[in-house]
C-alpha cells in the first residue's frame, strides 16, 4: 500500500483537483492506497472540503488539528497515521506535482528506501529562493553536512524510514532534515517544480527567518563552539598585549596613560559578553522548550481513521 501525506493550509480552492489528480496517478500504479489530508487549522475552513471528499471515499483519511501548528508538525500528524509500505509526502499547492508519484515509486522499487524529488528549477519567489539558498548554506556550514536546497519534502519513503523518523524525539520537527539524518539507501529523481496554483505562500519572510533561526539552534552547537574559539583568540591577543605593555613599562616608554583604549575595550568586551550570554540564553531557551515536553500537535477530529489515538 502507498500512503500519501499532505499538510493542508491555505490551498482550499485547488484541493479537490489535487486529490483527483493524485487518485488518478495512484490508480495508474495499481497498488492499494490511502491519502491522508491533515488540515493544519486552515483559516479558509478547508475541513469542510475535506469532509466532503472523505465521505465519498474511504481511502481519504483526514485529520483536523486543533489549531495551526505549522507544516512540519502537520506532516508528522499524517506520518503517525500512515499505514502504507511506502509513504509519499508532498505539498498541497501543486508545487509538488502528483504526476511524479509513479516515477518516484518505480525508482524506489529499484532498491531504494528514500527517493527524493529534486526540483530542477524552483518556482518560488526570488526572495524565497535566495533566503532558502542562504539558509541551506548556513546550515551546511554549521552542521558540517552538505545540504541541497533543491530537495524539499517531496519524495517517497519506505515504512522503515518513516518509523525511524518517528523515533526521533526532538520537539522541533523538520521532516526534510530529519529524513536526511536517518540514512538508508537514498537517491533522487529530477522533477519540475510548479508555480503555486492559487493564493500565496504561507511562509512570510518573518516566518522563514524564525524557522531558520530555530533550525540552526536546534540542530547545531557550532555557534557556541565559535564563541569559545573567539574567546580564546581574544584572551590570547590580550596576553600578547600584556607582554608588550609590560616591556614598554620596564623600559619607561609609557608616556600618556591611555583613556580611549580603556573605554573602547570596555565597550568591545561588554558587547561581546552580552552577545555570547544572549547566545547561551537562546540555547537555554531551547532546552526549556524541550523539557516542557509538549505534544508536537493536537488532533481535534479524524475521519476514516479507526484508532485516533494510536
Ligand atoms: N503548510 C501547513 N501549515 C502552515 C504552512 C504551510 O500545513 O502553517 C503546508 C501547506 O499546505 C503546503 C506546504 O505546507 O502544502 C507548503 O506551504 P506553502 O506552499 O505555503 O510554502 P512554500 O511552498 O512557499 O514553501
Ligand atoms: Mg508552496
Amino acid at each position: 500500500m502507498i500512503s500519501v501525506v499532505i499538510p493542508i493550509y491555505k490551498s482550499r480552492i485547488t484541493l479537490v483537483k489535487l486529490v483527483e489528480e493524485i487518485k488518478n496517478e495512484l490508480n495508474a500504479i495499481g497498488e492499494h492506497y490511502e491519502i491522508i489530508l491533515v488540515d493544519d487549522g486552515c483559516p479558509e475552513n478547508s475541513w469542510f472540503e475535506i469532509v466532503g471528499l472523505a465521505q465519498h471515499d474511504k481511502a481519504i483519511k483526514s485529520i483536523l488539528l486543533s489549531r495551526n501548528f505549522g507544516q512540519h508538525p502537520a506532516i508528522f500528524a499524517g506520518l503517525e497515521k500512515a499505514a502504507g509500505e511506502w509513504v509519499v509526502v508532498m505539498d498541497a499547492d501543486f508545487q509538488d506535482n502528483p504526476k511524479y508519484i509513479s516515477a518516484l515509486y518505480e525508482k524506489a522499487l529499484n532498491g531504494f528506501e528514500i527517493v527524493f524529488a529534486k526540483r530542477m528549477a524552483r518556482k518560488d519567489a526570488r526572495l524565497k529562493q535566495l533566503t532558502s539558498k542562504l539558509f541551506y548554506w548556513l546550515l551546511s556550514f554549521f552542521t558540517q553536512n552538505k545540504f541541497d536546497s533543491s530537495i524539499g519534502n517531496f519524495g517517497i519513503y519506505h515504512k522503515k524510514v518513516i518509523q525511524s523518523v518517528l523515533l526521533m524525539q526532538e520537539p522541533f520537527k523538520i521532516f526534510t532534515l530529519m529524513v536526511r539524518w536517518v540514512g538508508y539507501r537514498t537517491t533522487s529523481i529530477e522533477v519540475d517544480h510548479g508555480e503555486r496554483r492559487s493564493g500565496k505562500s504561507a511562509y512570510t519572510f518573518k516566518k522563514l527567518v524564525a524557522l531558520g533561526g530555530n533550525v540552526l539552534l536546534f540542530y547545531s552547537v557550532r555557534p557556541i563552539q565559535f564563541t569559545v574559539w573567539l574567546g580564546f583568540m581574544i584572551s590570547f591577543s590580550s596576553f600578547v598585549m600584556i607582554i608588550y605593555h609590560f616591556y614598554k613599562y620596564i623600559t619607561h616608554q609609557i608616556e600618556v596613560l591611555g583613556y580611549t583604549s580603556i573605554v573602547l575595550s570596555i565597550l568591545f568586551f561588554g558587547g561581546l559578553i552580552i552577545a555570547v550570554l544572549g547566545l547561551i540564553g537562546l540555547y537555554v531557551g531551547k532546552i526549556l522548550q524541550t523539557t516542557l515536553n509538549r505534544p508536537v500537535y493536537l488532533i481535534s477530529e479524524v475521519l476514516n481513521i479507526e484508532k485516533p489515538n494510536s
